[in-house]
């Protein structure tokens, strides 16, 4: 595992693209086994945020530690390895492959011989693979994907694939879960299922969440602290009740 829980510290994160300020001294503290959410209308620099704390985008300035770690030096595997794990946007999966080999895949950072290439004929590797193949199992129960682990991931419903998107971030079993819009897209129905998987993820194993979400009902109800975003400045942060009533915010949301 990644190890005991940490907090995760944003400081005046500053991200710049030619001529444009995606980030201006953004700040924020993800307490261990909380809910944060990060919200804004589109543009305001959400995913930019998540692709600096996974290491696919480089900070202009500024330092993001994850306990003793700062982050913002780091590729997105060494990343990846201290327990961060998440989700995309748009869906990462290999839609030909069988749920269960793309949960597997989820697992890869903790395997040390790479146990899908070796072939399997050590009995170590055997048992190695035996031991994730259960763990896997018991994920997709948590998540609700028992009895489609046999099915390719591109027959599913939309909505049942974001679960195996879940599944997957957990078998790597993280201590911090990014998840970018994980109701984006969704029906009524599978939103209030994946607000009731992730409020589990966070009660159940401990994990803390960051979550960029568009839909205020579902931070509303999941997060215990919000840090609203506007053209790349924080421009309110706190409790869920306060940040919803705030004239800025609500400004901010109808682009007046
Ligand atoms: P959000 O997720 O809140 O909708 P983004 O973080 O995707 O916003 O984008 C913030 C701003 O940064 C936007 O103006 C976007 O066009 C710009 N941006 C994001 N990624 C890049 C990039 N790789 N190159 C140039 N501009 C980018
Ligand atoms: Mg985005």
């Amino acid at each position: 595992d990644g190890g005991p829980p940490a907090r995760l510290t944003v400081r005046d994160l500053t991200v710049r693209f030619a001529g444009l300020t995606a980030l201006d001294a953004v700040g924020f503290t993800v307490e261990p086994g909380s809910v944060h959410a990060v919200i804004g209308p589109n543009g305001a620099g959400k995913s930019t945020c998540f692709n600096v704390l996974s290491g696919v985008y480089r900070a202009t300035s500024g330092s993001v530690r994850f306990g003793d770690a700062e982050l913002t030096v780091l590729p997105p595997h060494r990343i990846a390895a201290l327990g961060v794990a998440r989700t995309f946007q748009n869906i990462a999966l290999s839609p030909r492959l069988p749920v269960r080999d793309n949960l597997m895949l989820g697992r890869h950072r903790l395997t040390r011989a790479g146990f899908l290439s070796c072939g399997l004929r050590l009995p170590s590797a055997r048992r190695e693979a035996a031991r994730h193949g259960e763990r896997v199992e018991e994920i997709a129960a948590f998540v609700g994907l028992t009895g489609l682990l046999a099915t390719p991931v591109g027959l599913l419903p939309y909505g049942v694939q974001k679960r195996v998107e879940l599944a997957r971030a957990l078998c790597m079993e993280p201590r911090l879960l990014l998840l970018d819009e994980p109701v984006a897209g969704m029906t009524g129905g599978e939103r209030r299922d994946m607000a009731g998987l992730i409020a589990a993820v966070r009660e159940s194993l401990g994990i803390s969440i960051l979550l960029v979400e568009h839909d205020m009902g579902m931070v509303m109800r999941l997060a215990d602290t919000v840090t609203v975003l506007d053209f790349g400045r924080r421009i309110a942060h706190g409790p869920p009740e306060e940040v919803q009533s705030d004239p800025g915010v609500v400004r901010a949301y109808l682009g007046t």
